[in-house]
């Protein structure tokens, strides 16, 4: 849990909520689950799953990328080849770089800095980052105006607290071609625009300098060398293009789908934050599980290929805890939702889960007088 996080605003002094004080369910959560870690003697970080892990992750991706540039020769070689290339960069953020931007890859720093700045190789920002994901989204999730990651600007209505214009009515439709979009634009435009106005969303960040300067310059003009530089060594800009937008949109697609089918579905919480106290009525733990949802828990692929993003819930609790340790985190925090109430939400499948979003999307773009946001507490159990 990131107590530290949750005590200051997110990078500016506007983006400061505070959350109800009873900290009672987190208390509880933490020493049980601190119990389980000692009695099974488990390790929180520095699981060896994950250093084999990212030796595969990241050999999918060279792989495929070496064949495309050095050995196909034919469209029906190389467009699966970018398509692999799209998924191994979206397993790269997954499960080496989420966990190292998070400190739970290793108790090490450097380790996870190192694992960090893969996000860096593959054209994000570890730094802005860290703002955008790690504080903002993780200490105002599912908050209107707070939690970047529900603004689509005016493409997208995904909670009932934003404004709703007439084309809304269509988002289930169009939106999922333009969630592929969002891999090239923070590679190309949003990291570059956020730097510039020193804001994300509604918050102020602290621009980069020094090391963090220097990284990120650094880990731009590598992902440049990559993806377009060496390509153009040996093919036309027409071709490096075309693959570069298929593994984008890839890209892109995946890492907006699992976010989405984790925060924005029916049966997450939208609270709002009072205008006059700015404050959030649930305790940050509790609002924390009720404005995420679980999926495909049973399934050991979707843990391992997602790292451990179906687990979203035990994710926004125990941030700095490996992923590989959240399928077996899960059994405690569920019984501890039960004993203090706590409404624990999953879907069985990530199919389950994208066809809530759907239905989520739809019913955000209609016009209704019944949008509002469920009470705390009251989501149906599924
Ligand atoms: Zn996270």
């Amino acid at each position: 849990m990131t107590p530290s996080v949750r005590s200051r605003g997110a990078g500016g002094t506007e983006g400061a909520l505070k959350f109800g004080t009873d900290r009672a369910f987190q208390l509880e959560l933490r020493r049980r689950v601190d119990e389980y870690f000692r009695t099974t003697g488990r390790r929180q970080r520095d699981c060896w799953q994950m250093y084999l892990k990212a030796a595969i992750v990241m050999a999918s991706l060279a792989i495929p990328y070496w064949l495309l540039v050095f050995a196909a020769h034919a469209w029906w070689q190389s467009v699966p080849l970018a398509v692999l290339i799209g998924f191994a960069a979206a397993g790269i953020g997954f499960n080496i770089q989420h966990d190292g931007g998070h400190h739970a890859y290793s108790d090490r720093r450097w380790i996870n800095k190192l694992m960090a700045m893969t996000l860096d190789f593959i054209g994000g920002s570890s730094y802005l980052w860290h703002w955008k994901h790690g504080v903002i989204h993780h200490t105002y999730v599912n908050v209107t105006g707070h939690d970047s990651d529900l603004n689509l600007g005016i493409f997208g209505r995904v909670t009932p607290h934003q404004r709703r214009f007439a084309f809304h009515r269509w988002q289930h439709l169009y939106l999922w071609p333009l969630y592929g979009c969002l891999a090239i634009r923070w590679q190309l435009i949003d990291d570059f625009r956020r730097l510039i106005a020193g804001r994300i969303g509604s918050h102020r960040i602290r621009r980069p300098r020094g090391t963090d300067l220097v990284i990120l310059v650094a880990g731009k003009a590598t992902f440049f060398a990559w993806a377009f530089g060496v390509p153009l060594l040996f093919h036309p800009v027409s071709a490096v293009l075309v693959h570069y937008a298929i593994a984008a949109l890839v890209l892109g697609t995946t890492l907006s789908v699992v976010f989405q089918v984790a925060h924005c579905v029916e049966e997450a919480a939208f609270p709002p934050a009072s205008a006059g106290t700015r404050r959030i009525e649930r305790a940050w733990a509790i609002h924390q599980v009720e404005t995420a949802v679980d999926f495909a828990r049973p399934s050991r692929i979707a843990a391992w290929l997602l790292g451990g993003l179906n687990f979203q819930i035990e994710h926004h609790l125990f941030p700095r805890i490996s992923h590989v340790n959240y399928p077996a985190i899960s059994t405690v925090m569920e019984q501890t939702c039960r004993d203090f109430g706590v409404v624990y939400t999953e879907h069985q499948s990530f199919w389950h889960g994208v066809t809530a979003h759907f239905r989520w999307l739809r019913r955000m773009g209609m016009p209704s007088p019944n949008d509002r946001q469920r009470a705390p507490g009251s989501a149906p159990s599924i």
